[in-house]
């Protein structure tokens, strides 16, 4: 499954801000790639889980939508082509400056900022998830299973056995960059790219992770929750953002899912309310008399008042769709059957109805 972010700062989930600061500073510079003993990887985990945590917004989406991981760069993805949900919105060592006092310009430049080189990246995955009428208005958690490229559990994506000490990358001399002499008749120009061997990182673990054999990711079936969010429109579109392939050495793509919402026989959707129509007999509508209605939310006794008019509507309220403002409505609209025909003492009896001016 994805990284718990509380796990990975060593704080409890009702964490306040305060203490997942201190917690993220401590394990920065402990970590600090640049420093005797430094763990890169260990580095960019803290990153990544204070760059959710510290930002009470991602915190709280991270904390509904648990299974998203952050995309920590350079994805180029505009959530604005979907109409669906972006858990993403972080860029690029984007910290957003929000609360982190000591020198970020120091302290990840190197990591983030040296490189225009885009991060490698993995495949977007797409997939379509089928709801009911019901599951769409009230949301649901949806349980789908994935055969892909995931981080492999057992090292956290840093290819290392459980223990094992890491070492200066040989291939670049721990510099994580290849710079690399090519000529043309223009005459010789440098071109940088990143390490293959340590992907960038400018380590190597002694041992690689017996799971993975190093690479960090690995080919398995995935459980993924997704929480899809009550009033959720048919073709509306959730991301999930880092829950598409994983890369070695890079970051995993995103899981875009598709919802197709199944009609209902009965109610459709306006808005935030629910809409239906109700045959009301002739005489129910004269007299008035209760209906028993099934709604989302199980049956409900209908009053219907004496002389009700055909499509008068009938509001049931807070039966509607779930939104951030409490619920909508139900609304019945009433349609009025006529007989289609009349027996010998009907006719009378409404002869006689005619006849008190009705
Ligand atoms: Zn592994
Ligand atoms: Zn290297």
């Amino acid at each position: 499954m994805s990284k718990d972010y509380y796990k990975i700062l060593g704080v409890e989930k009702n964490a306040s801000q305060d203490e997942i600061k201190k917690a993220f500073r401590k394990l920065a510079h402990e970590h600090h790639p640049d420093k005797q003993g430094g763990n890169d990887a260990k580095f960019k985990e803290a990153n990544e889980a204070y760059s959710v945590l510290g930002d009470e917004k991602k915190r709280q989406q991270y904390d509904t939508f648990g299974s998203a991981g952050p995309n920590m760069g350079g994805g180029g993805f505009n959530a604005n082509d979907f109409g669906g949900f972006d858990f993403s919105g972080f860029s690029q060592g984007g910290f957003g400056g929000s609360g982190v006092e000591f020198d970020l310009g120091d302290m990840f430049g190197d990591i983030f900022g040296g490189g225009r080189q885009r991060q490698k990246r993995g495949a977007d995955i797409s997939i379509d998830v089928d709801l009911s009428f019901k599951e769409s208005i009230f949301g649901i958690e949806k349980t789908v299973v994935l055969n892909k490229t995931s981080v492999c559990a057992d090292c956290h994506g840093n290819g290392a056995k459980k223990g094992s000490k890491m070492r200066t990358c040989s291939s670049c001399a721990g510099k994580g960059k290849v710079t690399e002499l090519k000529r043309s008749i223009i005459g010789s120009f440098q071109t940088v790219r990143t390490c293959e061997t340590c992907h960038g990182s400018g380590s190597i673990p002694e041992e690689k992770c017996g799971s993975c054999h190093g690479s960090g990711v690995l080919k398995k079936n995935q459980e993924i929750k997704v929480k899809i969010p009550a009033g959720i429109e048919d073709g509306e579109m959730v991301r999930l953002t880092g829950a598409g392939e994983a890369i070695s050495g890079g970051v995993s793509g995103d899981l875009y899912i598709k919802i197709h919402v199944s009609e209902h026989s009965v109610w459709t959707k306006e808005g935030v309310n629910l809409v239906t129509q109700l045959d009301v007999k002739l005489s129910d509508a004269l007299l008035g008399t209760t209906y028993e209605l099934e709604t989302l939310d199980g049956k409900v006794d209908l009053k219907i008042p004496e002389g009700v008019s055909f499509g008068e509507i009938l509001r049931i309220k807070g039966k509607g769709v779930p939104s951030g403002r409490g619920r909508g409505d139900a609304m019945v609209k009433i349609n009025i059957t006529m007989p289609r025909r009349l027996s010998k003492d009907t006719k009378k009896a409404i002869e006689a109805l005619k006849n008190e001016g009705i």
